[in-house]
């Protein structure tokens, strides 16, 4: 069956087709500049973004599969977590389609979406396998025993995200917002082992993260060296700070496998796109027998291919469809594939 995918979750508006594991068509409009100069999303400003956004880039994914909108056989869309605007639009468009269209409709789960697009890339996801999922909001060790039924909260940040920690070091570094991909390449120019940051929850025995402890680390080291007046080592201070959170991600997911006697781990969420965290994830992974597989970096952020991923397991799972009274939901917990 092809399953158009929908997004909106946060500040991109996703559109993606699907037939299985294939990837037929994949639009992403993001409105990621009109928030660079707050340093963060703002909601009202995302809602009305995807709002203008949505009919558009559904055309275009369309356009890209060489498909008409009548050949669609499901329509599946993050129901949560995320922006309650944000969400509404992509619920909203998705409900619409579905009635014009008398095609089933599935409200899913937007974490377990970045996992499920690593198919797109990998084929089948083996079963059981770690998904370690770092993005903009969420840090977490899933054991994934089925993608569509038997999702599984082995561990979770117990206070920022691993993408929230790279965008608050990079305002204290004077980078633009969002802070991952100018840390990761200031990084590559810099020297980590001068530096020494915390790896929060390091060997505590839990799957949980900790990355606050590392940024208030990284604060102080700032204001230190600004107090003395002396000029800050940018790439040298980027690169110790992304040594500690590749550490503790990777060396906790090698762990959690271990655990679980999991032989396949995945990596997935904009987070996964960091080129020190899949080459670390690699050579750990290697050691410890592990294979590992990361989707290449488009697909770690976030898009409608992801969905329409997600919405193809849980259309060949023979899931119920969600009823044209689908609710979004903010909080939707990793576990909850399919929306109540
Ligand atoms: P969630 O999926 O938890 O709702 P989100 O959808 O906002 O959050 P994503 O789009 O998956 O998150 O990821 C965005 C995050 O990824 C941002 O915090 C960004 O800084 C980070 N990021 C993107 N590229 C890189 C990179 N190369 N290195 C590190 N972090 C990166
Ligand atoms: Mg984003
Ligand atoms: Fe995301």
């Amino acid at each position: 069956p092809l399953i158009l995918g929908i997004e909106s979750s946060c500040d991109e508006t996703g559109v993606g087709l699907v037939r299985g594991c294939e990837l037929l068509s994949d639009q992403v409009a993001s409105s990621v500049e009109e928030h660079a100069r707050y340093g963060g999303v703002v909601p009202e400003v995302a809602s009305r973004a995807h709002l203008e956004a949505m009919t558009p880039t559904l055309h275009r994914a369309l356009d890209g599969a060489g498909v008409a909108l009548a050949d669609v056989d499901a329509i599946a869309v993050t129901a949560g977590p995320g922006l309650a605007g944000a969400l509404l639009v992509g619920v909203s468009a998705a409900k619409a389609y579905a009635l014009a269209l008398d095609k089933p409709l599935y409200g899913v789960n937007h974490l377990v979406g970045h996992v499920a697009v690593d198919q797109l890339e990998h084929g089948p996801l083996p079963k059981p396998a770690v998904a370690l999922l770092v993005s903009g909001g969420h840090t977490s060790l899933l054991l994934v025993r089925d993608l569509a039924t038997d999702v599984e909260l082995l561990g979770d940040t117990v206070d920022d995200a691993a993408g929230e920690a790279y965008d608050k070091v990079a305002r204290l570094l004077d980078l633009p917002y969002p802070g991952g991909p100018p840390i990761d390449r200031a990084a590559r120019e810099g020297d980590p082992s001068g530096i020494w940051f915390p790896r929060g929850k390091w060997g505590d025995g839990t799957f949980d993260f900790s990355f606050s402890g590392l940024k208030t680390a990284v604060a102080r080291w700032v204001e230190e060296r600004e107090r003395t007046g002396a000029e800050l080592p940018v790439p040298n201070i980027a690169a110790a700070f992304q040594e500690a959170v590749v550490d503790v991600l990777t060396r906790k997911a090698v762990d959690a496998c271990r655990a679980h006697g999991v032989e396949h781990l995945v990596i997935s969420g904009g987070v996964a796109a960091n080129s020190r965290l899949r080459a670390l994830a690699e050579e750990r992974c290697a050691a410890a027998g592990i294979k590992l597989r990361v989707p290449r970096p488009r697909l770690c952020t976030d898009n409608g291919a992801m969905i329409a991923a997600l919405g193809a397991e849980v259309v060949a799972a023979g899931l119920p469809p969600s009823t044209l009274d689908l609710a979004t939901d903010t909080a939707l917990p990793v576990g909850q594939v399919l929306a109540g």
